[in-house]
Parts: structure tokens; sequence; C-alpha cells
């Protein structure tokens, strides 16, 4: 094992691209990098431009389908990024509506990207992927770093050959190409995209604005889950590590918590007592019931030091305080 330094990040000296920078974790992504180094080194890109153009008002947007691939590569001329996040994706729950679009864009947009990558020699690309890479026959509990795959959503199908891509560019090119699986992201900063987990952020809303909640999910579907403070960390720590630690050249096992709607529902009565949830599961049981339950992250923990910070309880809370503040004028 190599543990990576401590102490503050070094500045990245040049450009970053996010594409994909007006989803869930783009949105919050591009603001937490901004915060990092000069906002307007920060460059934000989308195939649609932000529903809150406040959101992302602190830096350089650019148009972008990246599935364009000359649009892509003027842009990566144009700023000559030391570092790409490529998030744009579609997401479980709609990528089964359209499987052949969700492969094209899935697919076709990480290899522009990683194309571009190489041949512009960008020094990093981060790509995320998820834990829909595993199936119904993988092992549901603590999910190992390396096991039986399996996955039967396009989606997770999807990300697996991404991922096998990713570890490709890098024994082929060299390419310093970093990945994480991600369980189900909840953040009260942005909506979620058409994913599986969608619930855990529409229920706080929902409570928030004392409504009841119709959740699609069983109520004992537990499920890996992390609060969006600690997906940023995990992505900007993976990222800042040095080459050395990084061994999974794939995509990253990475958790946080597990729970159930009826568990995340009590933690929410825990503070509102009267809210009140019911349960009619749809095409979204099944994604679910094909995923693992928890997952065993002590790759990342050993490797580049990862350490989640939020539990239910504290995740709780916290999106309850803020959905709470007043939205400002
Ligand atoms: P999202 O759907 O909220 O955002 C995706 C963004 O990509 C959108 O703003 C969309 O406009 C943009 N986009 C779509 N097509 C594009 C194109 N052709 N060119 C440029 N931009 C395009 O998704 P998200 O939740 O922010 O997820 C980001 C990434 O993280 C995805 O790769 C997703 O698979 C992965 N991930 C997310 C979760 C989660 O719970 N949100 C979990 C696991 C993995």
């Amino acid at each position: 094992m190599t543990t990576p330094p401590s102490g503050p990040t070094p500045p990245t000296p040049g450009n970053v691209l996010v594409i994909g920078a007006c989803g869930q974790l783009g949105l919050e992504l591009t603001a937490a990098l901004r915060q990092r180094y000069a906002p307007e080194s920060v460059v934000a890109a989308d195939v649609r431009p932000p529903q809150n153009p406040a959101a992302l008002a602190g830096g350089p947007f650019e148009l972008l389908d990246v599935l364009d691939q000359p649009r892509l590569e003027a842009l990566v001329r144009q700023y000559r990024p030391v570092q790409i996040y490529h998030l744009a994706a579609l997401l479980s729950a709609t990528a089964e509506k359209d499987p052949g679009f969700a492969w094209k864009l899935n697919m076709d947009g990480l290899l522009n990207v990683l194309n571009l990558a190489v041949q512009y020699q960008v020094p990093q690309v981060y790509w995320p992927s998820s834990i829909a890479v595993f199936g119904p026959d993988t092992p549901r509990e603590h999910t190992p770093q390396t096991t039986i795959m399996n996955p039967n959503t396009v989606y997770g199908i999807s990300k697996l050959a991404g991922e096998q891509w990713c570890e490709w560019y890098h024994r082929h090119y060299g390419l310093d190409v970093r990945s994480l699986r991600y369980p189900g992201l909840i953040g009260y900063k942005s909506l979620p995209g058409g994913g599986t987990t969608d619930y855990a952020v529409d229920i706080y809303h929902q409570a928030v604005a004392a409504v009841d909640f119709e959740c699609f999910l069983r109520p004992d579907t537990r499920l890996p889950m992390m609060y969006m403070p600690d997906a940023l960390k995990a992505t900007l720590d993976l990222m800042h590590a040095p080459a050395e630690c990084i061994r999974v050249r794939t995509s990253y096992n990475l958790a946080a918590m597990s729970f159930s709607p009826e568990e995340i529902a009590a933690s929410i009565q825990q503070e509102m007592p009267d809210f009140h949830v019911t349960y009619k599961p749809d095409g979204r049981q099944a994604i679910a019931d094909s995923w693992p339950a928890s997952i065993d992250d002590a790759a990342a923990r050993q490797d580049w030091s990862w350490q989640p910070e939020y539990d239910l309880a504290r995740m709780t809370h916290d999106m309850l305080a803020h959905l709470r503040e007043p939205v400002a004028a």
C-alpha cells in the first residue's frame, strides 16, 4: 500500500473541463472545483444550458454535445484542459427506456473523450462508473471490488464496458484515467436525473413540502447510498492522489451507507413525525433488486485513504436543514 501525502491539495496548473456540468453531480462538482481552483479555469459544458443560470455563473459555460467529436475537439484545442471530468450519461431508469441511445451516449461519448485525451495529451480524465456494473449473480452484501458482475441493465452493461475501456486506455496509452463506482447520490442543491435511487432525493423534498411521499421501491429495498459532500470529496481525493497509489484502473468500489426506503422514512420521521410514505413499486424495483445492498470499498480506503463522513442520520439532518432554508430571491 502507498499512502498519499496529506496536506493541502496543490492547485491545478491549467484549465479543467466538466462535461455534463448541468446534471445532479455536475452542478455540484463544478462548484467544488471552482472553489478549489481559479473559477474561470473550470469550464462547464453541457448539451443544454443550466436551468438556473446563476448555478454556473462563476466561470465559463460552453454548449457541447459530447457525441459531436469536432466540437469536443475544438473545446479541447481552445482550453487545453489538464483534467476532463466526463459525467454525461443516460442513467439507469432512463436508459432502459431508450437502450440504443443509452449505449450510443454512454459508449461513444466516453470513447470521444478518451481518444481526444490521448491525442491532446490531457494529463488526467475522470469518468464515473456505478454500482450498476453488478448484477443478480453478484454477492449482494459487502460486494467485493473484484467479483462476478453480469449486469442486466443497459446502463450497467455500458458502465462495465466503460470501465474496461478506461483500463485499456491506461494500459495501452498510459492515459491517467480514474473512476469511482458511485452508489446512489443524494444532495439538496440539484435534482436527480433518472436513476433508480432518485427516490432518496425526492423524499426529502416532499417531506419539507409537507406532502405525503409515494415511493417507487418496496419498503425493504436496501441499496448503497452516499451524501453529495462525500461523493465530491471522494472524487477530488481520487483525482489528487499520486498516480502510483491508483492500483485499480477499471473503477473503485465506493461506500458510505446503505438503507431502505423504510429506514430513510424513519430517519426523516425523527425530525418530522407526521411525515407519511406509501409504497407503489414500479419497473425500477427490478433494477434495484439486481444491485448490491452494501459495498466493500477496502481498496479505495487502502490505496488513497478514502473515508466517508456522513451516515444516514447526519445526512438527513443536513438535508432537511438546507431544504428548509428560504430560497434566495
Ligand atoms: P444527470 O442525468 O443528472 O446529468 C447528466 C448531464 O449530462 C445532464 O446535465 C445532461 O444534460 C448532460 N448530457 C446528456 N447528454 C449529453 C451530451 N450528449 N453531451 C453533453 N452533455 C450531455 O446525471 P448525474 O446524476 O449528474 O450523473 C453524472 C454521472 O455520474 C453519470 O455518468 C452517472 O452515470 C454517474 N452516476 C450517478 C449516480 C447518481 O446517483 N446520480 C450514481 C452512479 C453513477
